[in-house]
């Protein structure tokens, strides 16, 4: 289907009347910032190995999103079949290489993960593996871990958001921002998009497994 009918419809039929973009931006940004500050606060006198956690956590993070987005994001798998959908046959076919920005805040809804994911994240994934690091290693662990998968998934939201900005939008005119938008808008050009860069954030894995591509 084509960009311009495929986002008539889903505006249509998907975007509620009541769905404020900004208000789903504010509560990712506001849900995950509380829980980073609240773990921050509660950390006491973290030794050096505790603060290792947090690289790891971040590594383990970028593998996580690589493996997460060339798998079942671009491969049809029934129990996943939902994700396959929302984003191969709907966010890669709202966005494209050459139709890269949104036109309103409303598409956000097309680009933030739907705030019951972030739940879901929060309280089926990151809240029992802290609490297996409090019950094994020690609290500080534990709350550098929450910290680190927070700020991370919310810098993911923030970076994957700006690369669908109008480009004279000046968050899309920082340097960083620039060259990482290119490497997301090459892997939105269909005929890519199952073969290089995964790494939506930082391109580390994309590195490390030859799947970083950056067009000339
Ligand atoms: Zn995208
Ligand atoms: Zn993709």
């Amino acid at each position: 289907m084509e960009t311009s009918t495929f986002r008539k419809d889903y505006r249509d039929n998907e975007i509620g009347q009541n769905y404020s973009g900004i208000g789903h931006f504010l509560f990712t940004t506001i849900a995950c910032l509380s829980v980073v500050f609240v773990c921050i606060y509660f950390i006491e006198n973290a030794n050096w190995k505790e603060w290792l956690v947090v690289p790891i956590t971040f590594l383990y993070a970028n593998f996580a999103e690589y493996i997460g987005h060339k798998g079942p994001l671009h491969h049809r798998k029934e129990k996943l079949k939902k994700v396959f959908k929302r984003h191969t046959l709907e966010h890669h076919v709202f966005f494209t290489e050459n139709e890269m920005k949104c036109d309103s805040t409303r598409d956000f809804k097309m680009i933030l993960f739907p705030p019951v994911l972030l739940i879901f994240f929060l309280l089926g994934f990151a809240i029992p593996v802290a609490a297996v690091l409090f019950w094994i290693w020690s609290t500080n662990a534990a709350l550098l871990f929450l910290a680190t998968a927070l700020a991370y998934f919310l810098n993911y939201e923030w970076l994957h958001l700006s690369y669908h900005l109008p480009e004279e939008h000046f968050i899309s005119k920082l340097p960083i921002i620039q060259s990482l938008r290119k490497l997301h808008q090459t892997h939105h050009n269909p005929k890519l998009m199952t073969k290089y860069n995964f790494n939506i954030s930082y391109p580390i894995f994309d590195k490390i497994f030859g799947t970083y591509f950056m067009e000339k």
